[in-house]
């Protein structure tokens, strides 16, 4: 579970917990991290922190292989972990392209890439990556991190057309505004003038994302696959 230190990430953390999931939280910052799991131990619930810089490829690579050494299994893969790095194309430096690329969509590749193996030993997997309603309309001042999240979607598919038959689904989950720190950053004129484009006239909760993730994640969703679930409100509609 990546991106677990806060925002919408703690919140799939809790609800996997809370549903009887050990879960491994990921992220870079010890202190976040730490309070995810001080939440998931005092309710009852069973993690462990290993932080990981997901721009980090061998690191991605080396903590997705440690997980499934140490448990002997690795049922679920949650990639949440995301930035933004906003501006509009014509002033987007290589940096901010190669940034936004790298933490979104190429720790993506690579620990599913890493995940695959250990799921397919145990003919059972539920993959889910974290999109964004961004990446299907595209937003000004968003191109790479609209690439990266549409690029989300069709690499998901893939890996749902390729593991299909042994046990192994892949989807998408696409937020649309949802409060957190990524999102706290909108001025309050810019807040105000979304909120007509959302039918539901409210910013959604990180608790309604992680109940989608719960069921995508779920034994019983088994027939769910190569799917992206927009859960934004009705703001893409
Ligand atoms: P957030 O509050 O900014 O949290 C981002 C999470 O990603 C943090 O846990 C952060 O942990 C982690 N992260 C960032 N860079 C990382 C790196 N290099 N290595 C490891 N972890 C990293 O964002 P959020 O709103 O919860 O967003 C979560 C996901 O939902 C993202 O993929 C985002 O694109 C997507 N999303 C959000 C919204 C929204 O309205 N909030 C809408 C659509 C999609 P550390 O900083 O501790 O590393």
């Amino acid at each position: 579970m990546t991106g677990a230190s806060r925002g919408i990430g703690r919140s799939i953390a809790e609800r996997l917990a809370r549903d009887g999931r050990h879960v491994v939280l990921v992220a870079r910052s010890v202190d976040g991290l730490a309070a995810t799991e001080k939440s998931i131990k005092d309710a009852g619930g069973s993690c462990e922190s290993r932080p990981c810089d997901m721009a980090d490829g061998a690191a991605v690579q080396a903590l997705v292989d440690g997980v499934a050494e140490t448990h002997g299994r690795l049922d679920i893969l949650v990639n949440n972990a995301g930035i933004t790095r906003d501006t509009l194309l014509l002033r987007m430096s290589d940096e901010q392209w190669d940034e936004v690329l790298n933490v979104n969509l190429r720790s993506v590749f690579i620990s599913c890439r890493a995940a695959i193996r250990p799921m397919m030993r145990g003919k059972f997997g539920r993959i889910v990556n974290i999109g964004s309603v961004s990446g299907l309309t595209g937003n000004s001042g968003q191109a790479n991190y609209a690439a990266a999240k549409a690029a989300l979607v069709g690499f998901t598919k893939t890996i749902a057309k390729e593991m299909g038959a042994k046990g192994i689904t892949a989807n998408v989950i696409a937020p649309g505004f949802i409060e957190t720190d990524m999102t706290d950053v909108l001025g309050d004129a810019v807040k105000t003038a979304v909120l007509p484009n959302i039918p539901v006239r409210r910013f959604g909760k990180p608790e309604e994302i992680a109940s989608a993730v719960a069921y995508a994640t779920s034994d019983e969703a088994g027939y769910l696959t190569a799917q992206t679930i927009v859960v934004d409100g009705g703001l893409a509609s």
